[in-house]
């Protein structure tokens, strides 16, 4: 008899829909659960080896339908697959019907006997019914927020316009590839003449996708809608990249141009990451093993033999990402987060199973040939960029060779300080490096873009890539020198190049001190005030190296960026794991928690809004958030509960009333009281405050001050709706300039409201990070300046150099003037008569 395997992230839900099922089917047809995982700590998640034990108790030759619930699920059914033997994997069909729905009516077809087609066809179409009956409760379907989008009778389509700099470069295209793992329909991606799958993350990084090409997503499936709203939020969420460079230290990526002549002993390299060390040279031998290919007999159990090291590989990366995250940020950990995805792409594991079968090759040859195989697809892209990425590949390869045989690995570890030369280093053997021991990195081969270079920047460890053959003549144990700024190696360098090189060594040491000093230095006027500057963040990911930016606090935390990209909405653990962790990076400092903001302007693909005609006029931010009581209760529980042992504060966006206030504040004061009973801590005296965005609350500030401990003021919405201009429309450009004489009398309406009220005010629009506009800012009397932090040092630097009394009559005289142009022209007078 046909068997059927439930899988989901849930034991009890696994369990609960095998027993509905059996109830229905008088426990006639063999149903097996596979949920949760063996971690008492964090049992919800799915484990491949119990999906591969669940499908063997009902396997049969008559075969096996498999339902998943989501994201993971699907993967591990896929992996557990590669468990099975050829034979047994042609009669096991998964299948992307609902999993409740789905799962009784597999059942009751199993039952009366249909065959694989017919069972697979009653699950798919099991919401059927259930949409019959309650169709009058469905609402018009909002239209997706898409650049457009069809139904076609291949599926749906979107088509966008890639927003980001660089393109769908590694670690977007990973973000697309998760966010494709997250829903059952199948997405493929046109760009050009080309289609892959969504799901394989070299298909989808061979395709070269650069800014401003077009792409077309067709999704087929029961959450097709679903999983195009979520790519949708992806791409204008920029596909999660931040286009400004983090600090403009990354080097540049061609070999210097040399004036003059060199001397002998200097060999020239690419510079990959900046410092100057002296040291001790130290080879490191070729990682690669030698693979011997051999004919095998059993290619099942060869088959498994590379299964097993390939979840190995996966686990190994778990803690690579984990350590990284520790170590040197979480930007840089993304690079093992594609190396994971790169892992279980089924391009790269069915090529060497198919080797395996067909050629009986052992699993290490037959593994070794499909990374090579995929690493020369990298090499042959038209992109510097993407042919460094068969670096990763290869890395990948190594990690799960290493499993197959241990005997090759090779250790990194060193007891002496020295520095590192080797033909190339894998961003795996990058990160493992301690900077303690190595103080410098010199590679034969390699680019300023691969991701060791980048792992060397995050550990500040200098090196230069790219420096050619001539590194095999200096022997371990020669005394040598690195730039990474210039990319020279000195080899025995004599005691005059020693002493110079020592001398900018130190300077440039103290270069760097100061530079960290003085970012990190307070923000106090000439004349004694002190702003407080803060950051603006969407995920606790972003706070990494916020501190060292010279952020005090986080004066926006936008809570929407943790609802997207995702198929659900994350719990109060989730949410309060993630203010907790933002909170403990910024060592005490304030961190201010504004609840989610959304609308149709915002799409989340698990919420269904209303078509609106205007969605930045409609049913958002707050309006959305204080009618949808059980998500702001739990984001209010989440926010509380961190606000126990945290400096946090919470804010309200797109407040228009004073009556949204009082509501607000009341659900707040419900949620408090329930913590209160449940003995769980909070803060009682947290802040509460409000983001000043909407003319109808600079018109009422006087009043909304009374019932709030801070304003803080969103230029970006404050700009449009004083100005009636789309802040996204180019063709109103011009209108939606904070420094429009209509917006700065609102700006200071709102400064003077809440010092009559003896509240303090801050500003987190992008304005707040413009240094153009810090004297005006200041003058207008601003407490705190939140932003982008990269833009923090310079706002930082300007607000020391600025007299409050002179910035007072710099706004005043900027009030005067009748037309943008004419602030503008003035302020960046101002500036340079500082200069
Ligand atoms: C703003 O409107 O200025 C603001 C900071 O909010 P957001 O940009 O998230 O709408
Ligand atoms: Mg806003």
């Amino acid at each position: 008899m046909i068997g059927l395997v439930v899988v989901s992230h849930s034991a009890k839900l696994a369990e609960g829909v095998r027993e509905l099922a059996q109830q229905m089917t008088q426990h006639s047809v063999p149903i097996a659960a596979a949920g949760g995982i063996d971690d008492p700590e964090n049992p919800i998640g799915t484990d491949p080896m119990q999906v591969m034990a669940a499908i063997e108790s009902v396997y049969s030759d008559d075969g096996v339908v498999v339902l998943m619930d989501l994201g993971s699920a699907i993967m591990s059914a896929e992996m557990a697959m590669e468990f099975l033997t050829p034979e047994q994997q042609q009669h096991i069909h998964l299948c992307e019907a609902p999993l409740v729905e789905g799962a009784l009516a597999a059942a009751v077809q199993i039952n009366a006997g249909g065959d694989i087609a017919l069972i697979m066809s009653e699950a798919r179409h099991a919401l059927a019914p259930k949409q019959k009956q309650l169709a009058h409760a469905i609402d018009t379907p909002a239209e997706p927020a898409v650049t457009s989008s069809s139904n076609t009778v291949g599926g749906e389509t979107l088509t966008v316009t890639i927003p980001n700099k660089l393109g769908l470069h590694a670690r977007p295209a990973a973000r697309l590839v998760s966010l494709a793992g997250q829903f059952n329909a199948t997405l493929t991606l046109k760009h050009g003449t080309e289609t892959v799958n969504a799901r394989s993350i070299t298909q989808v990084n061979t395709l070269g996708a650069r800014h401003g090409d077009e792409l077309t997503f067709i999704a087929t499936g029961a959450d097709a809608t679903a999983a195009l709203k979520a790519v949708q939020a992806l791409v204008d969420n920029n596909f999660g990249d931040r286009d400004d460079s983090p600090n403009g230290t990354t080097p540049t990526a061609e070999r210097p141009t040399i004036a003059g002549d060199l001397p002998d002993n200097v060999i020239v390299g690419i510079p990959a990451s900046n410092g100057i060390a002296i040291g001790t040279a130290r080879h490191l031998q070729a990682q690669t093993p030698e693979i011997e290919t051999r004919t095998v007999e059993n290619t099942d159990s060869e088959s498994k033999r590379l299964s097993t090291a390939v979840i190995a590989g996966v686990d190994d990366l778990k803690h690579v990402i984990a350590n990284t995250k520790r170590k040197v940020g979480a930007d840089e950990a993304g690079i093992f987060e594609a190396h994971q995805l790169i892992l279980q792409d089924p391009d790269l594991t069915d090529a060497a199973h198919n080797t395996i079968h067909h050629n009986k090759h052992n699993a290490e040859a037959a593994w070794w040939s499909a990374v090579e195989a995929m690493a020369a697809r990298y090499r042959n892209i038209n992109d510097a960029y993407m042919q460094a990425r068969a670096d990763d590949v290869l890395d990948v390869g190594r990690r799960v060779l290493r499993h197959l045989a241990p005997e090759q690995v090779a250790s990194l570890s060193f007891d002496e300080p020295c520095i590192l030369l080797a033909k190339d280093l894998s961003p795996s053997d990058t990160a493992q490096l301690d900077p303690e021991n190595v103080l410098g990195i010199v590679t034969a081969e390699g680019g300023a873009t691969g991701h060791s270079a980048i792992i060397a920047r995050g550990l500040g460890i200098p090196a230069i890539v790219g420096a050619g053959t001539g590194l095999q003549l200096i022997n371990s144990g020669t005394e040598i020198a690195v730039d990474g700024q210039k990319g020279f190696v000195w080899q025995a360098p004599s005691a005059v190049q020693l002493t110079q090189l020592q001398s900018e060594q130190s300077a440039w040491q103290q270069q760097q001190q100061e530079l960290r000093e003085s970012s990190r230095k307070p923000a106090i006027t000439r004349d004694g005030k002190n702003i407080e500057i803060a950051a603006n963040i969407g995920t606790p990911k972003q706070v990494s190296g916020l501190l060292d930016a010279g952020a005090e606090g986080i004066g926006l935390f936008r809570t929407e960026l943790l609802f997207m990209d995702r198929a659900q909405a994350p719990t109060e653990d989730e949410q309060y794991d993630a203010y907790t962790q933002a909170a403990q990076a910024l060592n005490g400092g304030p961190v201010i928690i504004r609840t989610l903001d959304v609308g149709g302007d915002k799409p989340i693909s698990y919420i269904t809004f209303d078509h609106e005609e205007n969605p930045f006029l409609g049913h958002r931010g707050i309006r959305y958030w204080l009618e949808n009581t059980d998500l702001a209760k739990t984001q209010l529980r989440a926010v509380c509960r961190a606000s126990a042992k945290h400096n946090i504060k919470l804010m309200f966006p797109m407040v228009g009333t004073l009556d949204e206030v009082q509501q607000a504040r009341a659900l707040l004061a419900e949620v408090q009281s329930a913590l209160k009973s449940e003995n769980i801590a909070y803060d009682t005296d947290m802040e509460v405050g409000i983001m000043i965005e909407v003319p109808a609350a600079v018109m009422n500030a006087t009043q909304l001050a009374q019932h709030v401990d801070f304003f803080s003021v969103g230029t970006n919405d404050l700009t449009q709706y004083v100005m009636a201009a789309d802040r996204g429309n180019p063709k109103v450009k011009a209108l939606v300039s904070p420094f429009q004489p209509a917006v700065l009398h609102a700006l200071r309406q709102i400064t003077a409201a809440a010092k009559d009220a003896g509240i303090w005010t801050g500003m987190c629009g992008e304005m707040a990070g413009n240094p153009l506009a810090t004297d005006l800012l200041v003058g207008l009397g601003f407490d705190e300046l939140s932003m982008n932090a990269p833009a923090i040092a310079e706002v930082k630097a300007k607000i020391r150099t600025i007299d409050s009394v002179k910035a007072r009559g710099i706004a005043a005289h900027a009030l005067t003037l009748d037309s943008a142009d004419a602030v503008t022209a003035y302020l960046k007078g101002s500036n340079d008569d500082e200069r």
